[in-house]
């Protein structure tokens, strides 16, 4: 029998690799966008982490007639009032490279003692039905520093320069599966895990029917 699908949408390929291995004890057969050609590229224009990932989650779930699963994340510095936040993708131009986002990061923070580089990663997680509406969705966070030089070359993003103080390492530099139990990606799974679980359990999956081509409203 064939496992139940998932789809991640995200056209981040780092992000999506850590949401696959962190999906992979569910059972699910889990897909990316890269096997869907015809994917939207959902426009996020929500102004909270919740709002883009209903977005990303309900638009693409509606389009492909899939279940998907969406995640949108960012980091917030305390010193910049909580910037960049949901704008952590594009915050040092639109089409930033990470190590032009890391390089303003750096800029913007210059001059600032140790003590107050603290931050935090968020990431909001949701999971909608191929009708597009939401069946579950879970945030958490994961607090550090923002280093003063990069370190690293592990995971991806603002990781080289996000410091774990405990373990005196950036996620640049601690191995994968240190960051697959401690990240923000990671705490958020853990609390949606269960409800995605239940879901399985009670047979949603095979329950929800979309609309096939030639009744599904335009
Ligand atoms: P999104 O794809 O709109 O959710 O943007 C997420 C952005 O936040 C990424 O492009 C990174 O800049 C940043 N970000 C989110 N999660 C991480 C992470 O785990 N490591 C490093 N940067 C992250």
């Amino acid at each position: 029998m064939s496992l139940p699908r998932l789809v991640v949408a995200t056209h981040n390929r780092a992000k999506g690799q850590e949401l696959v291995e962190l999906l992979a004890p569910l059972g699910l057969d889990v897909r990316t966008l890269a096997d869907f050609p015809a994917a939207l590229k959902v426009e996020e224009t929500g102004e909270t982490f919740a709002a883009n990932a209903a977005l990303k989650a309900c638009q693409q779930a509606r389009h492909l007639r899939e279940w998907v699963l969406a995640d949108d994340s960012g980091l917030e510095v305390d010193a910049l009032g909580g910037r960049p936040g949901v704008h952590s993708a594009h915050y040092a131009a639109p089409q930033a490279s990470d190590q032009q986002n890391n390089q303003r990061l750096l800029e913007e923070l210059a001059g600032v003692p140790l003590a107050r580089r603290t931050a935090r990663y968020v990431c909001h997680i949701t999971l909608a039905d191929p009708l597009g509406t939401i069946r579950a969705e879970a945030e958490a966070s994961c607090r550090g520093r923002i280093t003063e030089q990069p370190r690293g070359t592990n995971g991806f993003g603002y990781d080289p320069l996000f410091e774990i103080v405990e373990y005196h390492r950036t996620f640049g530099e601690l191995p994968p599966a240190v960051k697959a139990c401690l990240s923000h990606r990671a705490r958020a799974m853990q609390m949606i895990a269960p409800a995605i679980e239940r879901l399985l359990r009670a047979g949603e999956w095979l329950a929800v029917k979309p609309p096939s081509a030639e009744t599904r409203a335009v």
